[in-house]
């Protein structure tokens, strides 16, 4: 830098100009200026050649109009910021300057909300986003959509901000700048919301454990019902799937009816009980009384007989206890009618919930679950497959139906009894429930015959679960007292063809499984 003054560095510029022949224009005179004055020499600002540029910019969308003339006015202005930003913008690109913008409704989280410099207005463009980009926030906004089901009602705030992100991601032209903001802030917001769903999920199983152990503690002596009481629970457990909600619902609608019905009889007969123990204690107290009045009466009689001096004498006190005897005897007549009641009473409560118990072995029976296995029965089945078949079609995916009969169980039967052939079968259903993955349905088809539904299963896969099972049977036996009894098992595996009913594919399954039978027992077969 020279210490000259201004017009001093002016006029020696003007006489270099005139030295050096160099013609007087408004560079040159910059550049010799510069030169003497010993400032750094600026380029000029090339006004009328960027003006040029931003002319031959096209201005389809209103976006690119009002870039063009953001960079227009920053030309006007020999403000290079202004046109670094406007062309940024006009590319689509966000300049890295620019204060955040904001949406109603919408807080910004991740951006410095810092005042822009006055010559950066150009810094806060409308970065409109091209078609490719519209797709895709196209589908950003569907998937948001799809998400929502999940994310519960409760947070209209949360919905209020869904919503207008949704419209924002909708905008035929939707400014990329924002929604990115936008989608940063509802992503934090969307974690919140998915942890509480989590939790709220977490919380009803908790819920649901100590409801469940609330019923097995009231119902301890019913057989039944504690099996179920337990299967519910095992159930019970994460991961969380529709299909094992499903059973829970079922399996509680039927403990919760059979309870209801037990409970009432038994509150009933607890009444009865209760009303006839307390008109024998009365019955008791009042005979015991009557008794001891006879003592009283019998041994003052007998000191009057003692001291009787004549037999004119003793006749009135026989007489006393003539009608002493005659009233004990009469007490004792009523009190043993009446125990005799109170007997024919209570053999006719016991027969009574002997019946109330065949009632509910019936109930049982038709309720969704085998009661001695735990697996569905029947009718379960038919449920269970059916929503299985809608979900093949819903979702085209494919699912197994495999049948499996133990071998010769019969023999089993005739030689370690049939007590030992039902801990079989309800230990080949426990080994089934353990190997098998939850989203498997296992039902009880006949006597010794169980069909396992395996959804999202082809054959190969299903064939080979099938198998898995087999080994695993054979790898753990049961004791019928000291012996080791191991079951095996022959099984067919169809897979649901093209408009096939799960009955039909449980057809094709049972034949398989003859097949397998035929081929030498324990053994699978695809169908
Ligand atoms: P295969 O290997 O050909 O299947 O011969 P199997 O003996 O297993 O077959 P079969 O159909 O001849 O016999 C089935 C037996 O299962 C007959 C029946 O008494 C018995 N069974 C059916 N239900 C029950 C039950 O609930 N408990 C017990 N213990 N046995 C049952
Ligand atoms: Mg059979
Ligand atoms: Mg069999």
């Amino acid at each position: 830098m020279t210490d000259k003054k201004p017009f001093e560095t002016a006029r020696e510029t003007l006489k270099q100009l005139t030295l050096r022949k160099l013609a007087p224009t408004p560079a040159n005179y910059q550049r010799i200026y510069s030169e003497i004055a010993g400032i750094p020499i600026e380029p000029a600002f090339p006004a009328d050649r960027l003006r040029d540029i931003a002319l031959a910019l096209p201005t389809k969308t209103p976006g690119q109009q009002k870039q063009r003339g953001l960079l227009e006015s920053a030309i006007s202005q020999l403000n290079w910021d202004g046109v670094k930003n406007s062309l940024m913008a006009y590319g689509g690109f966000s300049p890295a300057a620019s204060p955040p913008i904001s949406a109603p409704g919408i807080e910004l989280v991740d951006m410095p909300a810092k005042p822009a410099p006055a010559e950066n207005i150009v810094a806060m463009p409308v970065i409109t986003a091209p078609a490719l980009t519209i797709e895709f926030f196209g589908q950003i906004a569907r998937m948001i959509e799809h998400t929502l089901p999940a994310l519960g009602q409760d947070d209209e705030r949360f919905l209020e901000q869904t919503h207008i992100l949704l419209k924002a991601l909708r905008l035929p032209n939707a400014d990329a700048f924002a929604v990115k903001q936008m989608l940063a802030n509802y992503g934090h917001r969307l974690s919140f919301a998915a942890e509480d769903q989590a939790e709220i999920k977490n919380m009803l199983l908790r819920l649901l454990h100590l409801i469940i152990e609330n019923i097995s503690h009231l119902s301890l002596d019913d057989t039944w019902l504690k099996g179920q009481v337990d299967a519910l629970l095992a159930v019970c457990v994460p991961p969380l799937t529709l299909r094992r909600l499903d059973d829970v619902e079922q399996r509680l609608k039927d403990v919760i009816f059979k309870q209801t019905e037990v409970k009432q009889r038994a509150v009933q007969a607890q009444e009865e009980m209760r009303l006839m123990l307390g008109t024998f204690v009365e019955r008791l107290a009042a005979m015991s009384e009557s008794t001891s009045v006879f003592h009283g009466q019998m041994e003052e009689n007998a000191k009057l007989i003692e001291q009787a001096k004549s037999i004119t004498e003793i006749a009135p006190v026989l007489k006393n206890v003539m009608g002493a005897t005659r009233a004990i005897a009469h007490d004792s007549q009523s009190a043993r009618d009446e125990l005799q009641g109170m007997r024919k009473k209570v053999e006719e409560t016991e027969a009574e919930l002997a019946k109330l118990h065949r009632e509910l072995d019936r109930v049982s029976a038709q309720a969704r679950h085998d009661s001695l296995t735990g697996a569905l029965n029947r009718q379960g089945l038919d449920e269970a497959i059916n929503r299985e078949v809608s979900n093949v079609k819903r979702k085209d995916t494919p699912l197994c139906v495999a049948l499996l009969d133990i071998d010769n169980f019969k023999k089993l039967n005739d030689t370690l009894g049939h007590a030992t052939g039902d801990v079989a079968l309800a230990h080949l259903a426990a080994v089934a429930r353990e190997v098998m993955r939850p989203q498997d349905t296992l039902a009880r088809y006949g006597g010794e015959e169980f069909v396992i539904l395996l959804p999202d299963t082809p054959l190969e896969k299903g064939i080979e679960a099938m198998t898995r099972l087999q080994r695993e049977l054979s790898k753990r036996f049961f004791l019928a007292g000291t012996e080791k009894v191991l079951i095996t098992f022959s099984a067919g595996v169809a897979q649901l063809s093209t408009n096939e009913s799960g009955q039909e594919a449980i057809r094709r399954a049972d034949q398989a499984m003859y097949l397998a039978k035929r081929a030498g027992k324990n053994r699978v077969c695809g169908a």
